[in-house]
């Protein structure tokens, strides 16, 4: 799948490339830095980071000979010591199962093929896994969910639309403890226009969660859409203080010069990374490799 992730990122490389194709080979001098720093800038990394990996370069190459080659390499190793910590996978290991995976995210952000392609991924590994359409507010929502959950081939858990969120996690719960299941993913809906609301849905939901099992939820998955650039980064602000997230998913990263803007949530929140979107097929999530995206990146 490399040479797909690679494709589906070529814009941003294109892009950082465009910007440094003057270089040749030079001693590594202040204007150079200055173009350097210009082009992460425009790859939407960030001022912050911009300025950081422009004095690593300094610090350790300032004044000697430098091919174009090797400075990308260089800037990509500063861009892969930002992502390496942030870089993980999501893993099943709560005992007692279901490991419950809350998913949020705004709407049109890929949240509920983000959903069909976490649950196609963890099938994959042999788990058992169930959704519930936890996002009872849109109309279309459930039905969406339920089209995916029948092409992956997994069981439902469903209400009446504008039905109680948390009584339809409830009963997810419970017959996902019953069958057996590993990984229970919940639909959540992402209406940011109500904070309060969606507070106190998702109040409501953990506080069902932790009566059936103090550990629940084990994730709570943000999906943001890199297109968004600067509006993804806000988002986060937003559902850490409304929903605890513990992770994120960056989707659409296929088709955008907006890869930089991983890099901008590694350095500005550093919550953990668990996959990309690179495309709006069931597998086309990946999973979140930093040295990779470094690369691709530069
Ligand atoms: P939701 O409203 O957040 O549930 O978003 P959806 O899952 O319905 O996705 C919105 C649109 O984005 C759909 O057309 C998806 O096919 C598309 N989409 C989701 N993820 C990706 C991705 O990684 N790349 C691309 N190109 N499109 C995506």
């Amino acid at each position: 799948w490399t040479d797909r992730l690679f494709g589906g990122f070529r814009k941003t490389s294109e892009k950082l490339t465009s910007n440094l194709i003057e270089v040749g080979t030079a001693r590594l001098d202040d204007a150079t830095l200055d173009d350097v720093e210009d082009a992460l800038i425009l790859s939407d990394l960030g001022p912050g980071a911009a300025a950081r990996i422009r004095e690593k370069l300094r610090d350790k190459r300032f004044g000697l000979e430098i091919t174009e080659r090797e400075l990308k390499e260089a800037v990509a190793e500063e861009i892969a010591a930002i992502l390496r910590p942030v870089a993980k996978p999501l893993e099943i290991t709560a005992f007692p199962r279901p490991q419950v995976l809350l998913v949020i995210g705004v709407n049109g952000s890929g949240k509920t093929t983000t959903i069909a392609k976490l649950a196609h991924l963890f099938q994959e590994d042999d788990y058992a896994v169930m959704l519930a359409a936890g996002d009872t507010f849109r109309a279309a929502a459930i039905g969406q969910l339920q089209t995916w959950a029948d092409r992956v081939g997994v069981p439902i858990v469903r209400g009446p639309e504008g039905g109680d969120p948390a009584s339809i996690v409830f009963d997810a719960v419970k017959k996902a403890t019953e069958i057996g299941t590993d990984v229970l993913i919940v639909d959540t809906a992402g209406r940011l226009q109500n904070k309060r609301e969606l507070m106190d849905e998702l109040a409501k939901i953990r506080k069902v969660l932790g009566r059936l099992n103090p550990d629940a939820p084990h994730d709570v998955v943000l999906v943001l859409d890199a297109t968004n650039g600067q509006n993804a980064l806000a988002q986060i602000d937003v559902f850490k203080e409304v929903a605890g997230v513990t992770g994120l998913v960056m989707t659409k990263l296929d088709g955008t010069a907006r890869g930089g803007v991983l890099v901008q949530a590694a350095e500005q929140y550093g919550l953990p990374i668990h996959a990309i979107g690179v495309g709006e097929k069931i597998d086309d999530l990946r999973p979140f490799d930093p040295d990779l995206v470094a690369r691709v990146i530069a």
